[in-house]
């Protein structure tokens, strides 16, 4: 429901921790050992995208 959320490609993580410690929802955590957005907390600020040193994020409403 509501807006696309931000989603990792883990492909690209390269786990460096930039995108857990700048979200403001403490929406993202590790998942074999990759960043993984939990959809019930983003409120797709973009932050993290932005902050992706790697361009591992993406979302759709930005
Ligand atoms: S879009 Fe915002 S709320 Fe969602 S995971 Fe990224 S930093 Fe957190
Ligand atoms: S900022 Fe990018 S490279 Fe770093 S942990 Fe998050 S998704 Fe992975």
């Amino acid at each position: 429901m509501g807006k696309p959320k931000a989603k990792v490609d883990i492909n690209k993580c390269l786990a460096c921790c930039g995108c857990i410690s700048v979200c403001p929802q403490d929406a993202v955590n590790w998942f074999g050992g990759k960043a993984f957005v939990n959809d019930e907390k983003c409120i797709s600020c973009a932050i993290c995208i932005r902050t992706c040193p790697v361009g591992a994020i993406s979302g759709e409403v930005y």
